[in-house]
C-alpha cells in the first residue's frame, strides 16, 4: 500500500493544510465554578469507566468521517480532565492512534486543575502519551480566586507546575482570567508577574465575559450580574488590564501570537491554531463541538443524555448543520485576525467566493490608522487593532 501524499505545511503555523485536530471533552469537576458556562458537572463519583467506554464508542461511530486523515494535535479538555485516571486517558489515546495516523510530533495536551494535580498522576499522563499540560490557574490572588469560586489557592497552582516539571513535562501552559468583579489593575499585574516567574512555555489570559441574558439560567454569576448584585470592571479598565498582562508577558520573552495567547518561540498551541487557521477538528464527548468541512455539530451537554445516546448506538448530537460559504468565510476572517500573523485576506476571499475589491479601501485605511499591517499579502492587526478585533472583523465580513 502506498501512503497518501503529504499535505503542504504552512510556513507560519507549521500546520498541514489538511490538518485535523481532535478534541476530547471530560465533563466532570470537583465542584461547579459560579462563572462557568462549559459543559461541566460537579460529580462526587465520576463514572470513569462508563464515560471512557462511551467516548471510545463515539470515536467508532465517527471514524468514517475522518478516515485516513493525519492528526496534528489532540486536546483533552473539560471539565477537569485531570480527574480522569491515566489508564483511561491511555485507552482513549491508544484507540485514537489505532484509528488515525498521528503526525510526527503530534501535540497531545491535557487540561489540569490545580485542585486535582500531583506528580504521580502527571507522570501517568506522560506515559500514556500526553506531552503538554495546560493548567487552569486563573489567578494567584486569594481575593480573585474567591470571587471566581475556585476550590484551590495560588500555592496549589505553583505546586501543580512543579509537579508537571518533576513528571518530565517540557511544554506547560497556564490559563488566567482578568476582569473579575472587584479585581484591581495592580492585582492583575501581580498575577502576570507571578505567572512569568514560573517560566512556563505558554500563557493564556482571557477577560471574564458573561452574557447576563443568555447565561442567566445556567450560570450563577451571570444571574447575579443580571440582577445588579455584582458588577464587572468597566471596559476601559479591562483593556488596561489586558495591556498590563501583555507588557509583563512580553517583557519575559513570551510572544503574543493571538489576542489572548502568548508563547516562547516554538510553543504556540497547535491545537488552538487549528481553530484559528480554518482547520477541521473532530470532537468527542459531552458538549463537544466539532467542525468537519462545512459540517458543524454539537454533542449533548448533559452527561447523562450523552451516555444514554451513545450506549443506545445513536450519535450523541444535540445539533448539526452545514455552514454556508459566507458563514465559513466570516468565521475564517474573525478567527484568522485573532492571530498576530494574520491571514491572507485576498486569498481567503477567493477561496470562499467573496470579492476582495470592496474590502481593499478598508484594509488600506486600517494600515494608515496603525490598526493593521500588510506584509507579503498577509493582513495582521497591530496591538491597537487587536484591542478592537471584533469591530474590525465585522467590517471586513
Ligand atoms: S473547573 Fe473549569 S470546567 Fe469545572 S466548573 Fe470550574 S471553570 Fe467550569
Amino acid at each position: 500500500m502506498t501512503s497518501p501524499p503529504r499535505a503542504p505545511v504552512d510556513a507560519l503555523t507549521g500546520l498541514s493544510a489538511a490538518r485535523l485536530a481532535v478534541y476530547v471533552h471530560f465533563p466532570y469537576c470537583l465542584s461547579k465554578c459560579p462563572y462557568c458556562d462549559f459543559a461541566s458537572t460537579a460529580a462526587r463519583q465520576v463514572p470513569e469507566a462508563r464515560y471512557t467506554k462511551a467516548v471510545l464508542r463515539e470515536l467508532e461511530q465517527r471514524r468514517g468521517e475522518v478516515a485516513g486523515r493525519e492528526v496534528q494535535a489532540v486536546f483533552i479538555g473539560g471539565g477537569t480532565p485531570s480527574l480522569w485516571s491515566p489508564d483511561h486517558v491511555r485507552e482513549v489515546l491508544d484507540a485514537l492512534g489505532a484509528l488515525l495516523p498521528l503526525s510526527a510530533g503530534c501535540e497531545v495536551s491535557l487540561e489540569a486543575n490545580p485542585g486535582a494535580a500531583d506528580e504521580a498522576r502527571f507522570a501517568g499522563y506522560r506515559a500514556a502519551g500526553v506531552n503538554r499540560l495546560s493548567i487552569g490557574v486563573q489567578s494567584f490572588e486569594p481575593a480573585t480566586l474567591t470571587k471566581l469560586g475556585r476550590g484551590h489557592d495560588g500555592e496549589a497552582a505553583r505546586r501543580a507546575v512543579r509537579a508537571a516539571r518533576a513528571a518530565g513535562f517540557t511544554n506547560v501552559s497556564m490559563d488566567f482570567i482578568y476582569g473579575v468583579q472587584g479585581q484591581t489593575l495592580e492585582q492583575v499585574r501581580r498575577d502576570a508577574e507571578a505567572a512569568v516567574s514560573l517560566g512556563t512555555e505558554h500563557l493564556s489570559a482571557y477577560a471574564l465575559t458573561l452574557d447576563a441574558e443568555s447565561l442567566a439560567e445556567e450560570v450563577p454569576l451571570a444571574r447575579q450580574l443580571a440582577r445588579g448584585e455584582v458588577q464587572l470592571p468597566a471596559d476601559e479598565l479591562v483593556v488596561e488590564m489586558q495591556r498590563a498582562v501583555r507588557d509583563v508577558y512580553r517583557g519575559a520573552g513570551l510572544e503574543r501570537y493571538e489576542v489572548s495567547n502568548y508563547a516562547k518561540p516554538g510553543f504556540h498551541s497547535r491545537h488552538n491554531s487549528t481553530y484559528w487557521t480554518g482547520g477541521d477538528w473532530l470532537a468527542l464527548g459531552v458538549g463537544a463541538t466539532g467542525s468537519l468541512g462545512a459540517r458543524r455539530y454539537s454533542n449533548q451537554r448533559s452527561a447523562e443524555r450523552y451516555l444514554v445516546d451513545v450506549e443506545a448506538g445513536r450519535l450523541p448530537e444535540s445539533s448539526g448543520e452545514a455552514l454556508t460559504a459566507l458563514e465559513r468565510f466570516e468565521e475564517r476572517v474573525a478567527m484568522g485576525l485573532r492571530l498576530t500573523s494574520g491571514l491572507e485576506l485576498e486569498r481567503v476571499c477567493e477561496e470562499y467566493g467573496q470579492p476582495y475589491a470592496p474590502r481593499r479601501p478598508l484594509v488600506e485605511r486600517l494600515v494608515v490608522e496603525g490598526l493593521a499591517t500588510v506584509t507579503s499579502g498577509r493582513l495582521a492587526l497591530t496591538d491597537a487593532g487587536l484591542d478592537v478585533h471584533s469591530a474590525i472583523s465585522a467590517r471586513l465580513m
